[in-house]
């Protein structure tokens, strides 16, 4: 219930099936709070159709936004994150999602205060990351005065998706990135024509992109887990996990 807002990728039925579900869960616990949904063109007649035929009556509203397939663009910010979605290679039109933590506050030190007396102004100052210099000569460096500033954090999930190395500049230098492996290297051809990658070429982008950290899923049946192929990605791109159902991955602080 406190999710405000969903984004879809594309149409194909594994990645939005889950959608009506949980709206309709959403009604019976008779939420009220607005939902924003994101996603390619036809998801809203394909919710509010399901509704019609279904004879609900929803108990909240739903913006839908309609994502493009064209350039990369900012879906939703706020004071502390931004989501944007970026076009990618799918055999129907596809993005995939960009979230980026906004640049954290310095925070001053309590004993600095203290110390120095420091006034508002002062602290505003120092909280932009200026040094203060006081009337009698008295100096305030910025660096000692307030806590070490961690870097913000970001996240892009890239599925479904051919290989495509554009995907690299719109994720550069993303502390994880989700990319899909839905084959091995031996189905190469399969990957191309059916407009999904391999695990080396996820591996590829990743390292193409600088991320920190790759995530692969998005498998075929036919492998037992993303495991299996986890070994073509760190060929290429070594700091590679295997994703699977419930996976959570902590992206630390970092100064
Ligand atoms: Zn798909």
């Amino acid at each position: 219930m406190r999710i405000e807002h969903i984004a879809i990728s594309h149409l194909h039925g594994d990645h939005y099936f889950g959608l009506p579900g949980l709206l309709s869960t959403f009604n019976l616990l008779g939420r009220t709070k607005p939902l924003h949904v994101y996603g390619p063109k036809g998801l809203e007649a394909i919710i509010r159709q399901h509704e019609e035929l279904a004879g609900s009556v929803r108990s909240f509203h739903i913006s839908f936004h309609v994502t493009s397939t064209e350039s990369p663009e900012v879906l939703f910010e706020d004071g502390t994150v931004r989501l944007e979605s970026f076009p990618v290679k799918h055999r129907i039109p596809t993005t995939g999602f960009l979230l980026r933590e906004k640049p954290w506050e310095p925070g001053v030190k309590r004993e600095m205060v203290k110390r120095f007396g420091l006034v508002p102004t002062e602290i505003l100052a120092l909280k932009r990351g200026e040094d203060v210099t006081r009337a009698d000569g008295t100096h305030i460096a910025f660096s000692k005065a307030c806590h070490p500033v961690p870097k913000p954090r970001s996240y892009a999930f890239s599925a479904d998706t051919r290989y495509w190395e554009k995907t690299a500049d719109w994720v550069k230098g993303v502390d994880l990135l989700y990319h899909e492996a839905t084959f091995g290297s031996a189905l190469k051809d399969q990957a191309v024509r059916t407009f999904h990658s391999t695990a080396e070429q996820a591996g590829r982008i990743a390292e193409r992109a600088g991320v920190g950290q790759l995530v692969i899923g998005h498998v075929s049946a036919r492998y037992a887990g993303a495991e299996e192929l986890l070994g073509e990605a760190r060929a290429v791109f070594p700091n590679t996990v295997a994703a699977h159902d419930g996976l959570v991955l902590e992206i630390p602080l970092a100064c």
